[in-house]
């Protein structure tokens, strides 16, 4: 009887399982950003980067597994039926905002003067999105706050200390009383969130009207993330007219601002973050800007949180990249490793070049943020962001599917980081300007700004002759643009063109060489873009090398 029931008991040893990829440095680990940050003037933060990898390689991992587990919980009324509109999050998602607001996510390029703060606040960026890209919404709503609120100065006085304190207090007290700030945003409303000239809010002086005085809001708004932020840059229009408001959650009276949460949103993904409907019965908010400059001062905060779409996609692939070459590296099939078979090696090695070219473009942006006296950089931001935004984050949802599948079965399970990034992936495309918009954006840019397509140009340009493939699909790409009668059905297909030769070109002027050479081959001299379809004669193997984590014991401890 004893020996049945040990037999029984066991049933099988578990082998042929990966360690999980855990206590390492994310940083150190993680060549390809290492590589980035070189090329675009941003070594000096190494020591920074370095300990940021190791908390996101370690503790905040760990807490991002905890703070999408443990989801926000909305708590309307006190016991006694008080409304505090509450969100309470678990302490893990307090442990990441902390962690990364210290480390220099939300300001550290508003508040140093060396050359590349952009890329290496970019590399916070894509590191902590390795941890949760969930608390990443409230992080880079705060950095992109700044250049719109700086259009109000008196207000930017009172609030600026705070948003670039690097502090951050997650408690639920009036703004003048804390040292650290978050700003969150809310534009879209029911009735239409990609047009927003079609907001009903409203808001009407409570003294003297005009930029910088106090106004009451009534209406709604559809979707506002992070509601437990300190202040929101809002859209309402006063006498029809759209302008721009900074919204407290408390008024300076120390009493709660009406801002009512109706509910949380169930999500797919961004289960960490909270998504609240709200309703404004009077609530109070400065003017930041001109009366009915609503939407080009609220754009100056859009096109950061972009170019932070580009980022944290970026960081979605090479993260799933990651996971499935340690995973397959760790795993064997039919008497081979997985990572070393060659339908599998094209696979894992089309993954990681995808990552790299996203990155990139990105890193590519944060160097002409960090170079904005320049006329020409500053062109640049404002077409290829776009053009970035709605082709990385589009990718991103088809590369974390592939890599979630190298994974296999325990892949798709809520325990395994994969899943996760796969459900977190649409959401960039979504928000800050869905797809068609980014490509009706980009077009009317391109038509209106001159400089704007000069500079797009100038880049394309610049690669010209580094490789017939990159020639060629160059002049294709230029022959759709004097199309001009079918351009706005064919955006996505220019956008696509024009996207796809941008990372060709980026890769090819700042890029290893082999890796660029990969990257033509595989996405301009063949058609499909479907992965794991990569040409003969490309080194996947040194491909998927640079993207096997290295863990040793000076940086896993
Ligand atoms: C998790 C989450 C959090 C969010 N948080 C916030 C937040 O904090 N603050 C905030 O303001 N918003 C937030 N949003 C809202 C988000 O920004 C909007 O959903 C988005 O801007 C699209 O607006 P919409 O939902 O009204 O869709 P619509 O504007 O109705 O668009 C629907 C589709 O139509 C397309 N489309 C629109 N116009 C055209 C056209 N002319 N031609 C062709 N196609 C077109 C769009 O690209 C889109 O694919 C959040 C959304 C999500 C999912």
């Amino acid at each position: 009887m004893t020996e049945l029931t040990h037999a029984i008991a066991s049933t099988h040893q578990v082998f042929n399982q990966p360690l999980p990829l855990e206590n390492y440095n994310a940083f150190h680990g993680d060549r390809m950003l290492q590589y980035w940050l070189r090329v675009f003037d941003a070594t000096w933060a190494d020591p920074r980067l370095m300990d940021f990898g190791h908390q996101v390689g370690h503790e905040l991992l760990q807490a991002g597994f905890l703070a999408n587990k443990h989801i926000p919980e909305f708590l309307p009324h006190d016991r006694f039926g008080h409304r505090i509109d509450q969100v309470d999050y678990h302490p893990a998602y307090h442990q990441l905002m902390q962690a990364a607001i210290t480390a220099g996510h939300t300001h550290l390029p508003w508040t140093m003067q060396e050359p590349g703060k952009h890329v290496a606040r970019a590399a916070l960026a894509y590191l902590h999105n390795h941890a949760d890209p969930g608390s990443g919404c409230p992080l880079t709503m705060t950095f992109a706050s700044v250049p719109a609120i700086q259009t109000q100065p008196d207000v930017a006085s009172r609030w600026l200390p705070g948003i670039l304190s690097g502090h951050y207090d997650g408690s639920n007290k009036p703004w003048y009383e804390k040292v650290g700030l978050t700003i969150g945003m809310a534009m879209t409303e029911k009735q239409g969130g990609s047009d927003v000239r079609a907001n009903t809010t409203v808001a009407v002086p409570v003294g003297q009207p005009g930029a910088g005085q106090l106004y009451s809001l009534l209406g709604h708004k559809w979707f506002c993330s992070a509601p437990m932020c300190d202040g929101f840059l809002m859209l309402a229009k006063v006498e029809d007219q759209l302008s721009c408001f900074l919204v407290p959650r408390w008024r300076e009276d120390g009493s709660k601002n009406p801002i009512h949460i109706q509910r949380l949103k169930n999500k797919l993904g961004n289960r960490s973050n909270a998504s609240a409907e709200i309703e404004l019965r009077g609530a109070h908010g400065w003017l930041v800007g001109e009366q009915g400059r609503g939407v080009a001062t609220i754009i100056q905060m859009v096109a950061l949180t972009r170019y932070d779409c580009m980022i944290g996609s970026s960081a979605l692939m090479a993260q799933a990249a990651k996971e499935a070459i340690w995973h397959t590296a760790g795993r064997s099939a039919f008497g081979r490793p997985l990572h070393l078979q060659p339908l599998m090696l094209n696979v894992l090695a089309d993954l990681a070049l995808e990552a790299e070219a996203s990155l990139a473009i990105s890193m590519r942006i944060a160097h002409a943020l960090d170079n904005m006296q320049d006329a020409k950089q500053a062109a640049l931001v404002r077409c290829a962001t776009g053009i970035g935004k709605y082709w990385i984050c589009k990718r991103a949802v088809l590369q974390t599917f592939e890599a979630m599948e190298c994974v296999g079965g325990v892949g798709y399970v809520d325990e395994n980081v994969c899943n996760r990034l796969y459900r977190e992936a649409p959401v960039n495309s979504i928000w800050e300007g869905s797809g068609n918009v980014q490509c009706l954006d980009l077009l009317r840019v391109l038509s209106r700004e001159s400089d704007c397509l000069n500079a797009l140009m100038a880049e394309l340009e610049a690669a010209r002759g580094r490789h017939p493939l990159y020639d060629r699909r160059l002049d294709q790409t230029l022959a759709m643009l004097v199309q001009t009668e079918s351009l706005e059905y064919a955006a996505r297909h220019i956008l696509q063109h024009l996207a796809l030769c941008w990372q060709a070109a980026t890769l090819l002027l700042h890029g290893e060489g082999w890796i660029a050479e990969a990257f033509v081959r595989a996405r301009l001299g063949q058609s499909s873009l479907q992965f794991g379809c990569l040409p003969e004669g490309i080194n996947t193997q040194a491909i998927v090398e640079r993207l096997l984590v290295r863990i040793d014991n000076r940086t896993a401890g």
